[in-house]
């Protein structure tokens, strides 16, 4: 009875609390001023649902409502403007699509039209000749006259601005808003309505206090007002500053806790022996001696893995690197401990070259390897999946046929996944049922990502880099060149040929479709035959069109010196190791993104020979492209390039990313506010190394916040 009293109460009391907590949880229709209606609008176009939604719906700009512009002061330059003046007259005219509402606006120096193409009879009833105006909106020239295509209006007199805010914000919206009247300047209408409804309590500070006053940072309370409505530009920028450094100081503690967390919980299985395997591989087997950058990554992986904790590493290593290298004897490291290890590669090719290169640098060692596909079949691969059962077979090499159900390992103690962004996360979950223990994880990746980006997209991971060439690598001369200078290139290609090498001739994938693609590529495959009709010389072609089996046969051929040329589209993008090629030939480079191009480029250049790159383009370039071009022929630097690329394109974009939902930031810019970042980063990490469960009186704020927002969506959708 009493149990079942406390109950009720309980669930009363929190339904209070929350009822007041959730203030901005409440539908927005309840606004004042918004109703279903345009409740209904603000869902559907804005997909603002609550007062909170609305209250993180920012101004892009703000607009000082002080100054108004003279009409005669437009010139094909102006872009928004405000002017004021009389509404002389208002006609709808046009029939059907085309009809539309004109109306005049006259002051002292000019007039200006005014155009409404939707909700012209509701604009043109609200309109009143004789009337006058304050106009706002983006000036266009129609027939060289000025006008502004669903301007802003509000009746004016000159007085009326006194007594408003200095700034007036300006929020993105849609033009079915608009005509409803809830255009870029009236949404801060109701949004001002919302923000005399909320107190301190309602957006409490989460930051703790010395960090404010170290920063100079106004109140969360203060920074959301401001953002909206400020007094000043000052008081607006450092709303702006407050907000971005929330945002990304949050992200970092998040990422970082998790990471502690893990780091102090998870358990592991133990690799603190370097035994017989690796010994004697690293003394007598080596092929080459490890560059500092090798060494320093093998040994971060060795303190890692030794500790008892599962080992969740990012490498990163730039093409030629020599990645496999270090995989190779981390997995020696996993057998002198007892176990098995797995190196996955995320095609047939790709794991059968890894598994031909590291069977060839074991020889003489005496270790069970096995390569496991999609085509391995029958008794072979019942042979294999029983060697693993019982741990007979030590190192496992595949593609994802290695994660299926069916793969049983004895003792599964690494795992090492090779160009990573084709893993899902997913499938990584799956391999730690696998064992009793989780498995340790290396993954491996040439796509070079920002630091900026590695720091938010990866933050919840430990993170090596190999950031130094092996020595005596020739630098790739790389080359721009016209297609009009097509048979020149071609002249060349014959003349690496005679010496021996081999080419790389790449299309891209240009059109939606696969047909033109393909049609595209068959065209590009005849061109290149009839430069090269010497019964010498032969052609390989590589699709994505083709069975895995044909396209396997083709590479190999490629890979086996059996033909010279290799014609294909970006399939054989990553990881292909053939050190005789010399040349790579880009087609259409314009069509290409930078960190594709790295990739590519990257193909040639891995043997003794001096290497080139020649990236063909059509005449005519835009801006970007040429900006791509210029950066790839200046540098081979990946990293350089990766941040370049992000500049160019944005965070959104980057391949190695894993999901846009990683970089879920509302304000800030991880290419804009590096110095923010940084500073957040900086700061995250230091309060989870001193206070990793924030127990502290100073981070009480931060835990609060942070255990409210667990499992819970945020104020707003996610999408
Ligand atoms: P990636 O990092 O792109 O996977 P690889 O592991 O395929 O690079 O290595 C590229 C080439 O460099 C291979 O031929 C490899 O044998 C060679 N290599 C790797 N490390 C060294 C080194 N320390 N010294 C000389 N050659 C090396
Ligand atoms: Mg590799």
């Amino acid at each position: 009875m009493s149990f079942h009293l406390h109950g009720v109460f309980l669930g009363l009391l929190l339904s209070m609390i929350s009822s007041e907590q959730h203030i901005l949880a409440s539908p927005v229709d309840y606004l004042k001023g918004v109703g279903p209606q345009r409740g209904e609008m603000l869902k559907k176009e804005l997909n603002i649902f609550t007062f909170g939604d609305l209250l993180h719906h920012f101004p892009n700009r703000h607009i000082d409502r002080t100054k108004v512009s003279a009409i005669a002061d437009i010139s094909p330059d102006t872009d928004y403007i405000q002017v004021a003046g009389v509404l002389v007259r208002s006609e709808v005219i046009g029939e059907k699509r085309n009809r539309r509402l004109v109306a005049e606006l006259r002051d002292k120096t000019g007039s200006l039209e005014l155009t409404w193409f939707q909700g012209v009879t509701w604009v043109q009833k609200m309109l009143e000749p004789g009337q006058s105006y304050l106009v706002y909106g983006k000036v266009g020239f129609f027939l060289g006259r000025p006008q502004i295509v669903h301007p802003e209006t509000e009746k004016w007199t000159p007085q009326k601005k006194e007594g408003q805010a200095w700034l007036e914000p300006v929020y993105p919206t849609t033009e079915k808003l608009k005509a409803r009247s809830l255009g870029g300047r009236q949404l801060g209408k109701i949004t001002q309505v919302l923000l005399a409804q909320l107190r301190e309590r309602d957006i409490p500070e989460n930051l703790p206090a010395s960090m404010l006053s170290k920063l100079r940072l106004p109140s969360r309370f203060r920074a959301y007002q401001d953002i909206h409505f400020p007094t000043s530009p000052k008081a607006y920028a450092d709303a702006l500053r407050r907000l971005k450094f929330e945002e990304l100081f949050l992200a970092q503690l998040r990422m970082n806790l998790l990471r502690s967390e893990r780091h102090r919980y998870s358990k592991g299985v133990v690799f603190d022996q370097v035994g017989e395997h690796f010994n004697r591989y690293y003394h007598e087997f080596l092929p080459f001696a490890l560059t500092g950058a090798q060494k320093r990554v093998l040994k971060e992986i060795r303190q890692d893995t030794a500790r008892g904790r599962q080992m969740n590493r990012l490498l990163q290593g730039d093409v030629g690197s020599g990645k496999t290298i270090v995989a190779l004897l981390t997995m020696l490291l996993a057998l002198d401990n007892g176990y098995q290890a797995v190196l996955m590669a995320p095609t047939e090719i790709l794991s059968r070259q890894h598994y031909e290169t590291i069977s060839k640098q074991l020889e003489g060692m005496d270790i069970p390897v096995r390569l496991l596909t999609g085509s391995v079949k029958g008794k072979e691969r019942k042979e294999i999946l029983a060697g693993l059962a019982s741990g007979e077979i030590a190192l496992l090499i595949g593609t994802h046929a290695v994660i299926e159900d069916k793969v049983q390992f004895h003792r599964l103690g690494l795992v090492i996944i090779d160009e990573q962004h084709r893993f899902g996360v997913e499938q990584r979950a799956r391999m730690w049922k696998k064992a009793v223990l989780p498995p340790h994880v290396l993954v491996m990746t040439a796509t070079p990502i920002p630091r900026t980006l590695a720091m938010t997209a990866y933050g919840d991971l430990d993170y090596s880099i190999i950031d130094e060439l092996p020595p005596g690598r020739q630098p790739i001369t790389t080359v721009h060149r016209y297609e009009h200078d097509r048979g020149r290139v071609m002249d060349f290609i014959r003349a690496e040929l005679e010496l021996g090498r081999q080419a790389y001739i790449i299309f891209p994938l240009i059109e939606e479709s696969e047909k033109l693609d393909y049609e595209n590529l068959m065209r590009g495959y005849e061109t290149v035959k009839s430069y090269f009709p010497e019964p010498k010389f032969w052609i390989s072609m590589v699709h994505g069109r083709q069975p895995a089996d044909q396209k396997e046969w083709n590479m190999q051929r490629f890979v086996s010196n059996d033909t010279q040329i290799m014609v294909s589209t970006t399939v054989i993008e990553v990881g292909v190791n053939v050190p005789n090629a010399s040349v790579m030939v880009i087609e259409s480079t314009e069509k290409f993104g930078l960190s594709q191009l790295h990739q590519l480029r990257g193909r040639v250049g891995r043997g003794a020979e001096k290497s080139y790159c020649i990236l063909l383009t059509g005449q005519k370039l835009g801006k970007d492209a040429r900006e791509r071009i210029k950066i790839m022929v200046s540098t081979s630097n990946g990293f350089e390039i990766a941040e370049k690329d992000l500049e160019l394109r944005g965070p959104g974009d980057i391949e190695g990313t894993r999901q846009s939902g990683m970089l879920p930031f509302r304000l800030a810019d991880i290419v804009q506010d590096r110095p923010i970042l940084e500073a957040a980063r900086a700061m995250a990490i230091a309060i989870v190394e001193e206070d990793p469960e924030l127990v502290s009186a100073e981070n009480l704020r931060l835990k609060e916040f942070l255990t409210a927002q667990k499992g819970k969506t945020p104020w707003s959708r996610i999408s």
